[in-house]
């Protein structure tokens, strides 16, 4: 509930709530959601009873592999166009979009809802309206796989590019099936077997060599092949025999989300399952609300939306986050009670971001059973190293672990390698190549493991190791804070609290911290208590006086000081 709330459900005013919020550490403002636990502690410090009412149940809603499948329907397949840059994906989906759009009604021309549905003898396929493999790496990273069928273009006169490759692997790590559309055949100087040919070194081998991967040559610009495209892509979509239940309440992802002037919170929604209508209480990731309108792809009001189909809605509080996944609840209590849920989750992600897997934690989860294979990711300076590293790590594959290279390649480290790594719990390797910045970024607020080596030994050494738990994580230890002792006051029997001042950084109760007197570590400990004045504190920053109470040590004297610091483990 919102400190709002919880001061009208307590009768008291909302600035009472936030004082006693302030007191446990809790800097909230009235509109802010605070979860069940604060409540309490909040409304017990108020002097009132407190206890939990039992969760509404939430429990048939989810799991859609539990669905009886006498239930399920045909549902459109979703498409992503990936390909390299300037190969014609843009003009692909314009093409399609001009051509084969639902709905000829009058006036209906496609708005960019980040999606749109085309038609091909009465059957409906979805296109992603943002092409490229990294926004496609990019969901799926926010846990939303949201494709059923990547069509891979390549432009005929310029052949398989480096982004071509990227994007073959992207989609194969996705376990996405791939339909190749060679595009510009309409250029003199198109060689579209050429490209079939280059294809068959990436592992993909057309019908006509001997492979099942469907190619099918097009041209953007003078709209030829694009109905051939479409019909392909029924045929593999049929493959997979994509299904869901439109009769129950909608799970869909958000692949779009913007704060229009003046309609507000405006989010395109996939529909996965299910079916959205307008007044459906919904969480979307940590925003909790209620469908209040719904516009198609032709920019028309409607009350439904069915699995695979995009809609944007009107009606939440605050602009989600593309990725993030969509569930319609019975109640607007359950709505809310989603969206804390996610919200936390998030904030747990921040202070321990744990998703993705490094190489020290792997053996731990070989042995857990949880992983079957070990995804890597090799960046080389040149493309001569590439074959060997790979042959010698693949080399190293046992009976419990298979060595995966998802994406090997020459040149620096990228955000698109970080985006995969994260999507597909894969750890990056790299051999005399350097971290381009974005991408450290990207992988310090992911936690994605990035190794650089010199030695080609030294990455098959580590890769061993790892796979036999023999890696052991090197730590550092990052200050956190600084604070002076200025006064000891005896409390209880012997036990003693150290009244500081913060010089630098911050303390946090539960921190690893060490004392120290004339220079020298006395005791090392963590710190046990932090008060401010007389109030339990979670942390104290600079500037301010606060008592620290240090785990098994009481000796402090006026002059030490006590650090406190965090352990993190170093990047090789
Ligand atoms: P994207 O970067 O992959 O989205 O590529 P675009 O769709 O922006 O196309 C890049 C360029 O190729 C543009 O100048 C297009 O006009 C051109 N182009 C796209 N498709 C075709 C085609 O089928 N034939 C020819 N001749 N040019 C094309």
């Amino acid at each position: 509930m919102t400190v709002k709330d919880l001061a009208d459900l307590l009768r008291v005013a909302p600035a009472q709530v936030i004082k006693a919020l302030l007191t446990n550490g809790v800097m909230a403002t009235i509109n802010q959601t605070i979860d069940y636990e604060t409540a309490a502690i909040v409304a017990s410090d108020l002097d009132f009873q407190v206890k939990e009412a039992p969760a509404p149940a939430v429990a048939a809603e989810e799991a859609p592999e539990l669905e009886d499948p006498s239930l399920l329907v045909h549902r459109p397949p979703i498409v992503t166009i990936m390909g390299h840059v300037d190969h014609g994906k843009t003009s692909l989906l314009d093409a399609i979009r001009e051509t084969n759009v639902t709905a000829k009604e009058a006036g209906g021309i496609t708005q960019h809802i980040g999606a749109y549905q085309a038609e091909i003898r009465n059957q409906r396929i979805t296109f992603l309206d943002t092409p490229g493999h990294e926004a496609f790496t990019a969901m799926r990273a926010r846990g939303a796989q949201v494709t059923d069928v990547a069509v891979l273009v390549v432009a005929a006169d310029d052949g398989v590019q480096p982004q071509t490759i990227e994007a073959i692997d992207h989609a194969k790590a996705a376990k996405v099936p791939i339909i190749v559309a060679i595009n510009k055949v309409d250029k003199p100087d198109a060689h579209p077997d050429r490209v079939k040919q280059q294809l068959t070194e990436h592992n993909l081998v057309v019908e006509e060599y001997g492979g099942d991967v469907v190619a099918v040559e097009v041209s953007a610009k003078q709209k030829k092949g694009i109905e051939h495209l479409l019909e392909m892509i029924l045929l593999v979509a049929e493959i997979q025999d994509l299904r869901a239940n439109p009769n129950r309440p909608a799970v869909g992802a958000i692949i779009e989300a913007k704060l229009d002037k003046t309609r507000g919170p405006v989010g395109t929604v996939l529909v996965q399952n299910g079916t959205l209508k307008v007044g459906d209480f919904v969480a979307v990731g940590s925003v909790a609300g209620r469908v209040r309108a719904m516009f198609n792809d032709r920019g028309k009001p409607v009350r439904r939306a069915d699995p695979s189909t995009p809609v944007e809605i009107l009606g939440l509080p605050d602009v989600p986050r593309a990725g993030d996944p969509l569930r319609v609840t019975p109640d607007e209590r359950t709505a809310r009670a989603r969206a804390l849920e996610a919200q936390r989750e998030q904030h747990q992600e921040v202070a321990t971001p744990t998703a993705s897997t490094s190489l020290e934690d792997i053996y731990a989860q070989i042995q857990a059973g949880s992983v079957k294979d070990l995804n890597l990711i090799l960046k080389t300076d040149v493309q001569g190293s590439i074959d060997p590293i790979r042959s010698s790590l693949e080399r190293l594959s046992v009976e419990e672990v298979k060595v995966r290279i998802l994406h090997e390649g020459a040149g620096n480290i990228t955000e698109s390698d970080v985006l995969l790594a994260q999507a597909s719990q894969a750890i990056i390797l790299g051999f005399n190549v350097r971290v381009e910045p974005g991408a450290r970024r990207a992988a310090d607020t992911a936690n994605v493991d990035i190794r650089l080596y010199s030695i080609i030994y030294n990455v098959i050494e580590d890769v061993q190791k790892a796979l036999t738990g023999m890696l052991e994580p090197v730590y550092v230890e990052v200050l956190e804070g600084r604070a002076e002792v200025r006064q000891v006051f005896k409390v209880g029997k012997g036990d003693q609290i150290a009244g500081c001042m913060v010089v630098e950084g911050k303390m946090s109760r539960g921190t690893p911290a060490r004392l120290l007197r004339r220079g020298q570590v006395v005791h090392s400990s963590q710190i046990a208590s932090l008060k401010r004045f007389k109030d339990d504190a979670r942390e104290v920053a600079a500037g301010f006086e606060c008592g620290v109470g240090l785990d098994g040590f009481s000796d402090v004297q006026v002059g030490d000081i006590i650090e406190s610091y965090r352990r993190e483990k170093a990047t090789p």
